[in-house]
């Protein structure tokens, strides 16, 4: 399987799996028994997603080796500050039945993400993560986090679909060497991206569903893709894009459907900053 280089020289799958909103622990088990028997080795799960332990299980029954995993999850808002981020790290570890993470993630920009950063830049040279990285961070907050730290972020996972690109974070990304990680790389189904006419067409071309197109164009891009299905027949769907290659002509048809802002989470909007501290927004 492909795979890309983070910035502190770790390797990590471009393939994987994702299990938000996976609420039915008994599913969400089976599922990741399903990803991994299917081929998948990276698989992204977040304290908030209440699944982590299911995940965890799914990894003993799979019969697949720890070391043979790629094992992502997040610290939530709820955690930010460095004494809870370290308690809620041991919490991660003992649900996934591991002692170690190969990559942990601060799930949202607010809250004392410096603190959380600290904690993890810790457990990180005590080898308890592989790698560490942030989601939701938009350029100037990725800035400020870098400068104001000793270790740079090996990973951005953002809202990234042919809806939102992300070109213009790209570039800072790309100063320093982080890779970005795409989640809802399907934006969710929106916009009937599934049966979209320019990645219908495009797909096509080489008996391939515009799903498949999506991830292609991603892994193509160097970007991680963590696409979510609890179907086997779609999770073995999305794995099976290494056998075609997309144009130059293809990847020009598939930038003309970005729309160069979020489509899915608006992180700054004022009453995304209230949802995420938990506070119901009245207008
Ligand atoms: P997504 O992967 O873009 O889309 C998932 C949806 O697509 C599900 O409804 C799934 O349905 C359907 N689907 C999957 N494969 C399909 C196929 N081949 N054909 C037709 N439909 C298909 O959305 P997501 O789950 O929100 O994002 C993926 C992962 O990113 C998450 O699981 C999570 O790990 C991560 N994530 C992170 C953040 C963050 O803030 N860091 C936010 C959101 C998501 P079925 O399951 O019914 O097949």
């Amino acid at each position: 399987m492909a795979q890309t280089k983070l910035n502190n020289g770790v390797m990590m799958p471009l393939q994987g799996y994702g299990v938000f909103q996976i609420t039915d622990l008994e599913q969400c088990e089976q599922a990741v028994v399903e990803a991994l028997h299917t081929g998948y080795r990276l698989l992204d799960t977040a304290a908030t997603y209440g699944n982590e332990a299911a995940v965890g299980r799914g990894i003993q029954r799979s019969g697949v080796a720890r070391e043979d995993i790629f094992i992502s999850s997040k610290v939530w808002i709820q955690d930010a500050g460095y004494d809870k981020t370290m308690a809620s790290f041991a919490k991660t570890l003992a649900n996934l039945q591991t002692d170690y993470l190969d990559l942990y993630l601060i799930h949202m920009p607010y809250g004392d993400y410096q603190g959380s950063w600290r904690a993890m830049e810790d457990l990180y040279e005590a080898g308890k993560i592989k790698a560490i990285g942030v989601c939701n961070f938009e350029a100037d907050r990725l800035l400020d986090l870098i400068l104001s730290n000793r270790i740079v972020p090996a990973i951005d996972q953002m809202e990234m679909h042919p809806f939102t690109q992300q070109k213009a974070l790209r570039h800072i990304l790309d100063q320093y060497g982080i890779k970005l990680m795409a989640w809802a790389p399907f934006a969710e189904g929106h916009n009937n991206l599934f049966t979209q006419p320019i990645l219908k067409a495009i797909g096509d071309q080489y008996g391939k569903t515009p799903a498949q197109v999506v991830l292609r164009w991603l892994l193509q891009s160097d970007v991680i893709a963590i696409p979510k299905s609890v179907h086997a027949e779609r999770m073995a769907q999305n794995f099976a894009i290494n056998d075609f290659q997309l144009t130059a002509a293809d990847l020009i048809q598939i930038a003309t459907l970005d729309t160069e802002r979020p489509l899915i989470l608006q992180i700054r909007a004022v009453s995304e900053v209230f949802r995420l501290h938990g506070i119901t927004f009245d207008q």
